[in-house]
């Protein structure tokens, strides 16, 4: 299998599988308890909080441990959609005209589902309202908008490094406007980290969604970052794990994991992101010399080094992952969480693609476990395909039947 599908979820690293495997071995007592062995317990938990601290650049009583990065999303959004407003808060209300009770988000148009399913959910029982902020052609947000929402939200939240094409966006301008208007702000850093530096207590940011599986860590766990002096309304209450945040029996192997995963990541950061960047060059600049008309998305705009988008002009997506498939080579049409629907990528047509081109439009990614010799095969593959289905699409009118052995 060639897989170019990181940004779904990658592979987790051998060091992550032996650290949790230890864990699961050594380390099973329950680290809420007082004797000794669950101390054991307990401080493995904490050594992994400190190198998931370090990875993004915060003190390790910043990190909260939660099942993943959707579970940090709304516990953020839902403070600020359920929490109690202060009396700040309701005095914007009262000027920009939404009820007291009202929470007033700004984000982008090209934000993660996690973010604009807990928004939407806010707002069907009224106590949200969403200021989606456009983005341009490179998927970068226009700053303009985004202080005009600024004048009115009560909250702001957006995703630093896009999931589809990899596009980065402005955070410290965007962080900047926030606090001039004096709004809280939660930044959705899922795909930023361990695939660029993070600084998350340096970039003034208030809280931020973090997970596992997209560092070779494993699945079900991830963090969220609650700057000092910063307070959070659990989603899930019980016995008080987590400082109260976050109840429920700690997951000691899942956080291990993560640790491990992000241990890793920064000791291998800037070795890992030449790597990438080298075969993610290398994979578009073939593409680009072999095929015409394809363009890149995100291209003219700052992107993580692993993120390639691609439009292939006249091949449907749906076609072209059959073909690839046929090859065993993984990639994805839009965001993994939205398998199985058909509609145009959200992000795209934001971009300003029609939907033809979003349709015809596919996500490769990559990591450190990728070889040249994987890409290669999949440049081959993927020239191969599109002639095929152009062929195919200029001869006849009717439907593309790809039978797979
Ligand atoms: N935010 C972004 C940008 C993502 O790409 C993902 C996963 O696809 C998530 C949030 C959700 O993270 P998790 O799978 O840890 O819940």
């Amino acid at each position: 299998m060639i897989y170019l599908d990181n940004n779904a979820t990658a592979q987790p690293h051998p060091e992550v599988i032996e650290a949790v495997r230890e864990c699961l071995v050594n380390n099973w007592q329950n680290p809420s308890a007082h004797y000794a062995s669950a101390k054991a317990a307990h401080e493995v938990v904490e050594k992994a909080r400190e190198s998931v601290a370090a990875l993004v650049g915060a003190h390790p009583d910043e990190i909260v441990f939660t099942s993943g990065g959707t579970e940090a999303t709304n516990t953020v959004l839902n403070t600020w959609i359920h929490g109690r407003n202060d009396n700040q808060m309701q005095g914007r209300n009262e000027r920009n005209g939404y009820g007291s009770d009202c929470a007033v988000i700004a984000t982008l148009t090209t934000e993660h589902p996690a973010t604009l399913r807990t928004l939407e959910a806010g707002r069907q029982c009224g106590k949200c309202a969403t200021l989606h902020v456009e983005v341009d052609r490179r998927g970068l947000p226009l700053i303009d908008v985004w202080e005009e929402a600024l004048q009115d939200a009560t909250g702001a939240t957006f995703c630093m490094a896009n999931n589809e094409t990899g596009v980065i966006v402005p955070t410290e301008t965007l962080v900047n406007i926030c606090r001039r208007y004096e709004i809280p702000v939660h930044v959705d850093a899922v795909q930023a980290v361990g695939k660029m530096p993070l600084n998350l207590d340096g970039l003034g940011v208030d809280y931020a969604s973090l997970s596992s599986h997209k560092i070779h860590g494993p699945k079900g766990v991830g963090a969220m970052f609650v700057r000092r002096g910063m307070s959070i309304q659990p989603l899930i209450y019980g016995g008080g794990q987590e400082g109260g945040y976050r109840s429920g029996t700690t997951n000691v192997p899942g956080i291990v994991g993560f640790g491990a995963a992000a241990r890793i990541a920064l000791e291998h950061m800037q070795e890992r992101i030449a790597y990438v960047s080298y075969l993610r060059n290398k994979f578009e600049m073939e593409l680009l010399k072999h095929i015409p008309r394809i363009s890149i998305n995100g291209h003219d705009a700052p992107r993580l080094p692993n993120t390639s988008n691609i439009t292939f002009e006249g091949c449907p997506s749906e076609g072209m992952m059959l073909l690839l498939e046929i090859e065993d080579i993984c990639c994805s049409v839009a965001s993994a969480c939205k398998a199985g629907n058909h509609t145009p990528s959200s992000v795209l047509t934001a971009m300003g693609l029609d939907s033809a081109e979003a349709k015809s439009s596919l996500r490769f990614s990559f990591s450190s476990m990728n070889t040249e010799e994987e890409v290669d095969r999949a440049i081959e593959v993927i020239v191969c395909s599109v002639n095929s289905l152009r062929e195919v699409q200029s001869s006849h009118s009717g439907p593309v039947i790809v039978y797979k052995p």
